[in-house]
């Protein structure tokens, strides 16, 4: 799975997109090398877009989930549907006193086949 990898490649960069510092290797300084955009997937427990620090999903997200699942309809609602439910528990952990409201609308309105 994608979240896997990027787990294994280490840090996320929050903020920085596309950029990165690491260690050069001859000058033993700081250099800035491009890195592949950051995609906008869930920063989890905070349920925020990785990329643009939005709600997760961001419009962004949506639409890259409406193009991956151009056709099955039914397999995108099944996987948001557990999405949500792993959101709402991680939320209503962070903020007890706050258990999160709206995730219907937020995960899965959007998604719902129209007419
Ligand atoms: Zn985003």
């Amino acid at each position: 799975m994608v979240e896997g990898e990027r787990g294994r490649r280490g840090v996320a960069w929050p903020g920085v997109r596309g950029l990165a510092f690491v260690r050069g290797r001859r000058a033993g300084g700081v250099v800035m090398v491009v890195r592949p955009p950051v995609p906008h997937v869930a920063m989890r427990p905070l349920w925020r877009c990785r990329n643009c620090g939005r709600e997760w999903p961001c419009q962004p997200a949506k639409l890259a989930l409406l193009t991956e699942y151009r056709g099955d309809r039914m397999s995108l609602l099944i996987y948001l549907g557990t999405l949500m439910h792993e959101a709402t528990n991680q939320l209503a952990q962070l903020h007890p006193e706050h258990p999160p409201t709206g995730m219907t609308e937020r995960f899965l309105s959007w998604a719902r086949a129209r007419g």
